[in-house]
């Protein structure tokens, strides 16, 4: 028998499953021409010519044994200093190897930082509406999640109510942004006056209170919008980064893991880390692929196909009468539905377009639409969604 655990895992991951499932029903049924899939958040803009380029030129140069060799858990030390000396060009930081982890995407990264954090019943607190994984992530550690909702239509994080569900138990806090669902980046003064709340009640308990940014999104942003980096707010803080997106690379499972020098406890936490990779399974994060992003470290898949999506579904969206978050990063939207959001996602399948319901990502009465799709499924899609419209407003 399996675990208790994965029995409560395996039952909830056949929500998303069965929505998998049911985009195969409808484009065998329609035709997938006609089924308007806005629910996954997988790249559709391939990656930089320079990637696959970087890949045949290694393999060709390198020798064998060497490439494909295990290296300190940390990853090669000089794929983490050419990484250090970008971020401190890019951020002003000071960061050197020592810092940096490399690591199988945010997820990897994240579940190494809290296996590194978590004793067993420890919380965590995470805004909402937040990536569902998380839930996973911290269960995985024996830790408690804290849902606290972002403020009303701003959805920016909401100081006052993180101050409020802070206990002696909060050992972390995990900050999205830009964030999925929302696509909203959380602006410096929310940064700052979260940052505050997290130093008084690291002092008020005599334990620091971690912040652990999750960041997959940090370059897909709009309209010249920036994304604070938050090491310069608040010093107990990990960054979990991720070229999933970045470098349209999510297969390829590489980010990497910044854990400053000033953070309380920090050759403890640095080790323990290493370690936590180790017993994870990672090892080490993907070889080839961490010399590559070393070699593409100024590159960046190009987004405008993005931001034509965004711009083209969000006006189109608006101008039927939804109620839509205006999006500066990732490449979601956040749409208020009328009804129900289960209501909602069941009323736009009818028309042949899956989204996601709010209630997934810990907020009901919304909906995601990933817009990584092709603009021509979107040009597609919008006399359904004037339709939808027409039935539900
Ligand atoms: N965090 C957020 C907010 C995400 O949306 C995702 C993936 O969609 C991840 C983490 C995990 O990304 P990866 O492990 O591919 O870097």
């Amino acid at each position: 028998m399996i675990s208790e655990k994965m029995i409560k895992l395996t039952e909830s991951n056949s929500v998303i499953r069965a929505m998998f499932e049911e985009g195969n029903r409808l484009a065998a049924t329609y035709g997938r021409e006609n089924v308007y899939d806005f629910s996954l958040g997988n790249p559709s803009i391939p990656s930089p010519a320079s990637v696959n380029e970087s890949i045949i030129n290694i393999v060709n140069a390198e020798d064998s044994v060497a490439l494909h060799g295990y290296m300190s858990n940390a990853g090669y030390p000089h794929v983490r200093e050419l990484l250090a000396d970008s971020l401190n060009e890019r951020f002003g930081t000071d960061f050197t190897l020592k810092n940096i982890i490399m690591s199988a995407g945010a997820a990897g990264g994240l579940n190494v930082v809290l296996k590194t954090l978590l004793n067993p019943g420890d919380e965590v607190i995470v805004v909402s509406p937040f990536f569902v994984e998380y839930r996973n992530y911290v269960s995985n550690f024996d830790g408690n999640l804290v849902i606290v909702p972002a403020c009303k239509n701003t959805f920016q994080p909401d100081e006052q109510a993180i101050n409020d569900a802070i206990t002696s138990k909060t050992k972390a806090i995990i900050l999205n942004s830009p964030n999925n669902p929302t696509g909203v980046v959380y602006n410096e003064d929310s940064i700052k006056k979260v940052a505050t709340v997290l130093e008084e009640k690291s002092k008020e308990y005599g334990e620091p209170i971690y912040l652990i940014s999750d960041e997959p999104y940090r370059e897909l942003v709009y309209d010249d919008v920036s994304v604070p980096f938050l090491t310069k707010y608040y010093k107990n803080t990990i960054i979990c980064y991720s070229w999933s997106k970045s470098l349209s690379l999510p297969g390829q499972r590489i980010g990497y893991i910044i854990i400053p020098s000033e953070i309380d406890e920090y050759e403890l936490i640095f080790s323990a880390a290493e370690i936590a990779t180790r017993i994870l399974g990672f090892v080490n994060a993907p070889a080839l692929i961490q010399r590559v992003v070393a070699i593409c470290l100024d590159e960046q898949t190009d987004i405008a196909a993005y931001d034509i999506n965004r711009m083209l579904l969000y006006g189109a969206l608006k101008s039927y009468g939804f109620d839509v978050v205006y999006p500066q990063g990732a490449f979601y939207l956040w749409v208020k539905t009328p009804k129900d959001d289960k209501d909602f996602v069941a009323a736009a399948k009818k028309h042949n377009i899956l989204i996601v319901p709010g209630s997934a990502f810990g907020c009901p009465g919304y909906a995601r639409i990933a817009y990584c799709v092709s603009k021509t499924q979107i040009e597609r899609s919008l006399s359904a969604f004037r339709k939808l419209a027409e039935e539900v407003l």
